[in-house]
């Protein structure tokens, strides 16, 4: 598949549900509205629809939402999608959590294929991660951490750099990291979704983030690309840190992606409304091929780049990221 810009989209994003366990500040409001049970799609269309982008070229896919592993049987769908792994027309099947529940699921996911997860953890120190993530135990997350490690699977940490909340502990966050053998991504807050607290005072450019890792390492830059708006360097102590910079750098020129929600809508940029339903579709017919010419068309209307602005209060898009799939 390849967008107007001549991009090729070969990565999907498939959220599997918008619900979380947590409700990080960044992430959702408190009192979040989740979309309605009887729209979301079941696991057998989810694995329909991505096997879908798969025939029609993605190579890599991430099972994100809300948080993934609170859905019913989601190792079902991991484990159909595997096909695809063992076929060898996808190359990576993963996943973003917040790890909560890891521990439990770590050993099976292992077993299907997955070779590498995100976890997002923001903060290691019990009560600020509790208040970061409205209620989270940092020490679950940390056996779920350590479970997937010894089920051989590679992790990297997310931490979304937070001014008044962590920008002082990201340091101590990538050695934590790297003394586990885990690689460290620190992301740029994006404007999705109201949330309380103003995201102007909520946002750390990356660029005071990496002046302080200086201070600690010396960084030498990679030439590793994901497509996606993260850059990477090397400490001299050999751990790996990511820069996800969507504000201070746009790399929207190389974006190689596209996402799904659970209800079966396609954004086609995390930071525009640009969107195509594939439920309708999907559900028109046994068949694929009303399907799979509804994501072609879709591709076709692809944005050029994301619409963020750091300095308004406003958000670039009203959906939260938990919504469209992270
Ligand atoms: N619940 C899972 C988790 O937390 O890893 C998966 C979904 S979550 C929406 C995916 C990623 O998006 C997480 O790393 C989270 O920190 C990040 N995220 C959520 N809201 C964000 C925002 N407004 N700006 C930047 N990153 C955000
Ligand atoms: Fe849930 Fe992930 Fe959003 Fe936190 S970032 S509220 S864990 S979906």
């Amino acid at each position: 598949m390849i967008d107007p810009f001549g991009r090729t989209i070969n990565y999907l994003r498939l959220s599997v549900t918008d619900r979380c366990d947590l409700r990080c500040t960044y992430c959702m409001p408190e009192r979040m509205r989740f979309l309605p049970k009887a729209e979301v799609l079941s696991l057998d269309e989810l694995d329909r629809v991505a096997s879908a982008f798969v025939r029609l070229g993605v190579r890599k896919l991430r099972l994100t939402g809300g948080e993934p592993l609170v859905r019913r049987d989601m190792l079902y769908l991991v484990e159909r999608l595997s096909r695809h792994l063992a076929s060898g027309v996808l190359d990576e099947l993963t996943m973003t959590t917040n790890g909560h529940r890891l521990a439990e699921f770590a050993a099976p996911l292992a077993a299907a294929g997955v070779k590498r997860i995100n976890v997002s953890l923001d903060h290691l120190e019990p009560a600020t991660y509790a208040r970061i993530t409205r209620g989270g135990d940092v020490a679950r997350v940390i056996v779920g951490i350590d479970a997937a490690l010894a089920a051989g699977i590679a992790i990297k940490l997310n931490a979304v750099a937070l001014r008044d909340d962590n920008a002082d502990h990201l340091v101590t966050l990538a050695e934590w990291a790297h003394a586990r053998g885990a690689d460290l991504s620190v992301i740029e807050v994006m404007p999705l979704g109201s949330v309380e607290a103003d995201r102007r005072d909520q946002y750390l450019p990356l660029t005071e983030v990496r002046a302080r890792f200086a201070e600690r390492w010396t960084l030498t830059d990679l030439a590793r690309s994901t497509g996606g708006p993260a850059r990477y360097v090397r400490t001299n102590e050999g751990g790996t840190i990511g820069f996800i910079t969507p504000l201070t750098h746009n790399f929207c020129g190389g974006c190689n992606r596209v996402r799904l929600t659970c209800t079966g809508q396609l954004f086609l940029c995390l930071g525009d409304d640009a969107d195509a339903d594939l439920r309708t579709p999907l559900r028109a017919n046994r068949d694929d091929r009303l399907l799979d010419a509804a994501i072609l068309a879709a591709i076709e209307r692809k944005p050029e780049r994301h619409a963020f602005d750091h300095r308004v209060a406003k958000p670039a898009v009203a959906r939260h990221m938990s919504h469209t799939g992270g």
